[in-house]
């Protein structure tokens, strides 16, 4: 009796460790939980000789730029759109005031910001909630309010306590301009760093060393003239257009360690002026999902700064004829299919007294992509690097883009800590680690667009790839709209919030 009992301890005590060790080792491998503390850590030793150009002051850039002035004497971004190096791009100015971004079609989208966003920065910026209150950006409960066909996700239990409505996590709650300006207004106060300082230019080629392994500059192209900017790291935060990877003398193709899909999904965001009565009652933010594996239409709709309500319809498969008035919105979402929430028919309602306010913003989302750099690593420059949309583009209907490109900014600080200057497999290392972690964002969204039989697969796959998964994920869903207590939820808010990982209930 005796020893069955202790061969039940040691198979219990064997069992939790292993379960530890394989928590562990996933998170580590497949995301940056466990590099979090890093984040703002002052570095062992003297900063890296030298100066960290960040080609793109958008989203990736300016991350990286925050990461990079821990790091490094000296940060220069370069940014080709030249207002965002004036006044205008770092003012609390109302949306709606915001000049137009010439390569950045979802500018006017609507933007969910994931819990890691909010978890990382409040640890890189010591003076978040002072300029979140300056531009006027709410710090919410990270319940984003997810229904998946027309059933609202019971919000899971953290740690034995619930998930809001005062708890924890946090998100922020603002429109892409109001984010990406506050962004910059922190990233660039000389008070707080110094060292970092951003010029209006065009990033159009790099100076190589003789033996072609390193990078010894960036060429700009400047209002006044062509200038070249030494550098001791270079990154590619320039998005879609990966300037700096196609300037690379020696770098294979990028078709060659591309892969591609395209979910063929448009968006129309639709913008509504509350009055402060309108904007005390309607949602913050609800997320109106299919299913894994059916109907192909969603609705995000986020209460923003400024008394701003955005309303963004999508479809997989439609090429045109998003709605673009509340008519419309309304028409949109009584085809999804199944019972649609009535406190969403409510807010219809009480947007209906504004609905002269309306402006709208259609986007056709491009092909998304992934650019294998760790694949060809050995063929790059050892101080290039890409971070955010240059290294992989993915549908946005999970709102990942920020935190993917976060997490490719925590990737480098961790790889910068780890460094007294830029060895000869930096680059590798930085790319192998980000590929590790870009992979559950890929594949999360692909095995979730590839349900809907207009989305064109990757080249030598069927839309059958990932059906076990999709058929697990479906079921979970099911289940997380349902069971309570259990952790399905966690999975299914986990990969909105992003704090898991696709085996999230090991994870959280
Ligand atoms: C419809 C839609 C909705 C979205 N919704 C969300 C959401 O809810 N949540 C979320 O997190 N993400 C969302 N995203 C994705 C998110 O917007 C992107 O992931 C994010 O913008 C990527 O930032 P980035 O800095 O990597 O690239 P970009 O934002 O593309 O920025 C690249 C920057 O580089 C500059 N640049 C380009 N070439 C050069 C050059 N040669 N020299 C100098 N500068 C150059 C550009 O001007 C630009 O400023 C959405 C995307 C779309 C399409």
């Amino acid at each position: 009796m005796l020893t069955l009992l202790l061969g039940c301890i040691l198979a219990a005590m064997l069992y939790y460790l292993m379960y530890s060790a394989l928590r562990q080792w996933l998170l580590a491998k497949e995301t940056v939980m466990l590099e979090l503390p890093l984040l703002g850590q002052k570095r062992k030793g003297s900063r890296i000789q030298g100066t960290a150009v960040v080609c793109g002051g958008s989203l990736s850039g300016l991350f990286t730029a925050r990461i990079c002035a821990d790091h490094f004497d000296k940060v220069i971004v370069v940014e080709t759109e030249d207002w965002l190096s004036q006044e205008d791009g770092v003012t609390s100015q109302r949306w709606q005031d915001a000049p137009a971004r010439a390569r950045v079609i979802q500018w006017k989208s609507a933007h969910a910001w994931l819990v890691f966003l909010y978890d990382a920065l409040s640890r890189l910026f010591p003076n978040l909630l002072e300029a979140c209150k300056t531009f006027g950006i709410a710090i919410v409960t990270a319940d984003i309010g997810i229904h998946i066909t027309g059933k609202h996700l019971t919000r899971p239990y953290i740690h034995g306590s619930h998930f809001g409505p005062n708890g924890h996590p946090k998100m922020f709650s603002c429109s892409r301009p109001c984010f990406e300006s506050m962004l910059r207004s922190l990233v660039l106060d000389p008070d707080s760093y110094p060292n970092v300082s951003q010029i209006s230019g065009t990033a159009t080629g790099v100076i190589e060393s003789e033996s072609g392994k390193r990078l010894q500059g960036v060429i700009v192209r400047t209002p006044e003239g062509i200038e070249s900017i030494d550098a001791t790291l270079v990154i590619d935060s320039t998005g879609p257009a990966q300037a700096i990877y196609k300037s690379l003398p020696s770098a294979p193709s990028l078709d060659t360690i591309t892969e591609t899909y395209h979910p063929k999904m448009n968006y129309c965001t639709c913008h509504f002026t509350m009055t402060p009565e309108i904007a005390e009652r309607v949602p913050i933010s609800t997320y109106l999902l299919p299913a894994a594996g059916d109907i192909s239409r969603c609705l995000i709709m986020f209460r923003q700064d400024h008394l701003s309500m955005a309303v963004s319809c999508g479809a997989w498969g439609a090429a045109k004829d998003l709605p673009t008035t509340l008519d419309g919105i309304r028409q949109h979402v009584a085809g999804v299919g199944y019972k649609v929430p009535q406190f969403i028919w409510d807010a219809f309602d009480l947007l209906q007294e504004v609905e002269d306010t309306v402006t709208s913003s259609p986007v056709r989302c491009p092909a998304s992509f992934w650019t294998h750099y760790e694949r060809a690593a050995n063929k790059l420059p050892v101080n290039y690097v890409a971070i955010g949309d240059s290294v992989g583009r993915v549908n946005p209907v999970f709102g990942q883009g920020a935190t993917k490109a976060l997490v490719g900014s925590t990737v480098l600080n961790t790889a910068l800590h780890g460094v007294q200057g830029i060895d000869d497999d930096f680059a590798k290392r930085v790319h192998t680690a980000q590929a590790a972690r870009m992979q559950r964002f890929w594949e999360g969204t692909k095995i979730a667009d590839y349900a809907h039989k207009t989305t064109i697969p990757t080249e030598g796959e069927t839309l059958a790839f990932g059906k076990v998964l999709r058929t697990f994920t479906r079921y979970v869903e099911i289940l997380a709209t349902t069971v309570r207590y259990l952790h399905f939820s966690i999975v299914v808010h986990g990969r909105l919030s992003d704090h898991t990982t696709p085996t999230g209930l090991l994870c959280w």
